[in-house]
């Protein structure tokens, strides 16, 4: 989600006004920090980076520094009092707002803090990127309404605000159009997608769904992230569309019904694995990945051997595993927690390897079969080589000519490595 963030900043500033992108801090007039505030570190990092650009503003007294993002929503004007040379400081849901924040920032040289929530407003701004890749993100909808116990999403991006869904089919036509041939549905939880079209009808993810199968061009469709509470019977049905990826990341966070209730996530292991068990029903062959934090405050060993009990039933392939962090105004950032610190590490250590070797089993059985693939770009180590996404999100490196890039290939798997796969074209 701040990749797409990001993307649509520099989008806006370059259209609005007649900016370029560039990767060199050294050479920006403006330089955007986009900020993550999900867990304590990426949080601690935002101020060191600001100390490094600062040195830029040295040089050139004219450069604009802006910060945007879940920490600028959170912290607002403290971060201009702890850094008084960050000019613009905006939210996940102010972005928009960036050039005329920007204009005031020249003119008076003081510095805007815009960190409010406008409801949808945002997309109306945005201008349609021209930033195009094979595979892109669309958003459809906005911030969070669950309020987990342990997590910021609801404080610093707001209550769900589900996008009009012919503005999101338009902006996939126009990606569609640009070459664009694969689409992920972007939202903290897209399934809790429900907006009413311009004929009055409500429409939900699935029949979302439905429609961007119809668009010409657009051959592979994903979302995330979902929530296992909304993940409905009608969207299990919708992958019986073989445009829906045959992957699915739908976290759920820990193993144990005891600790699930103190995250307040509102579902129980038995109703996650039923749910799983519906889907193999329709798909019997999916990627299953996953989120889990680990030392959740009274995590006993017990509930975290449940954990692994879990992994082992559903077999995940593939996920993003943390140590709780306590947030900011979050009810679990009060609980009592006795675990240690090298604890919670060791369950962590355990945890990845278990899927890690999950993962593992997976792309070794995709050996010598046949996987249709993506491809995206040139391959980052060998020049000659091309790289694209299997179905089941895994990188897959073969040696292939560079107009093939943009297109769906069917490839035979060589060989599984740990991050990625090696393929060779058919002849
Ligand atoms: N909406 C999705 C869901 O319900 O699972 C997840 C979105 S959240 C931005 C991404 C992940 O960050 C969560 O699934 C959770 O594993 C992790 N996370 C959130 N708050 C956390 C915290 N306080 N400490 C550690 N990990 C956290
Ligand atoms: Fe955070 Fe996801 Fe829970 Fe929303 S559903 S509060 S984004 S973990």
């Amino acid at each position: 989600m701040n990749a797409y963030d990001a993307d649509k900043m520099a989008d806006i500033m370059c259209s609005d006004r007649n900016m370029e992108r560039t990767d060199d801090p050294s050479k920006a007039s403006v330089l955007l920090l986009n900020t993550c505030s999900i867990r304590e570190k990426p949080q601690e990092k935002v101020f060191s980076q600001l100390g490094r650009w600062q040195v830029y503003k040295k040089t050139n007294p004219n450069v604009v520094i802006g910060v945007g993002g879940c920490v600028a929503s959170q912290e607002g004007k403290s971060i201009v009092k702890r850094a008084p040379y960050v000019d613009i400081v905006f939210g996940p849901q102010t972005l928009h707002r960036l050039p005329q924040m920007y204009d005031q920032v020249v003119a008076s040289r003081r510095s805007v803090v815009d960190i409010s929530f406008p409801k949808t407003e945002k997309f109306d701004f945005l201008p349609k990127t021209n930033l195009i890749k094979p595979s892109a993100f669309v958003t459809i909808i906005e911030g969070c309404s669950k309020f987990c116990s342990f997590c910021v999403v609801p404080y610093t991006r707001g209550l769900e605000v589900s996008r009009p869904p012919e503005q999101i089919l338009d902006e996939i036509n126009h990606l569609a159009s640009m070459g664009v041939r694969e689409v992920t549905l972007l939202g903290q939880n897209v399934n809790a997608y429900r907006a009413k079209n311009s004929e009055g009808a409500r429409i939900k993810l699935s029949q979302l769904i439905d429609q961007v199968t119809t668009i010409e061009n657009i051959d592979r469709i994903r979302f995330t992230t979902s929530h296992p509470l909304q993940f409905s019977h009608d969207l299990i049905e919708s992958f019986s569309n073989k445009k829906l990826a045959n992957f699915l990341h739908l976290p759920v966070q820990s193993g144990s019904n005891r600790i699930l209730e103190l995250m307040k996530r509102k579902h129980t292991v038995e109703t996650y694995i039923a749910k799983i068990n519906k889907l193999k029903k329709v798909r019997p062959n999916i990627s299953i990945s996953s989120d889990f934090i680990v030392g959740f405050p009274g995590e006993t060993e017990d509930d975290f051997r449940q954990t692994m009990a879990l992994i082992e039933t559903i077999g995940f392939d593939q996920s993003f595993s943390f140590i709780f962090s306590p947030r900011p105004q979050t009810p679990a950032a009060s609980m009592k927690d006795t675990t240690s610190y090298d604890e919670k590490l060791d369950r962590l250590k355990r945890l990845q390897a278990k899927i890690s070797s999950n993962a593992m089993k997976i792309s070794k059985s995709m050996v010598g079969t046949s996987q249709r693939i993506l491809v995206e770009k040139k391959s980052k180590k060998v020049k000659t080589q091309l790289a694209g996404r299997t179905e089941n999100n895994r990188w897959v490196n073969f040696d292939g000519p560079e107009n093939l890039i943009g297109q769906f290939i069917d490839l035979t798997i060589t060989e599984a490595l740990p991050n990625s796969l090696r393929g060779r074209l058919y002849h």
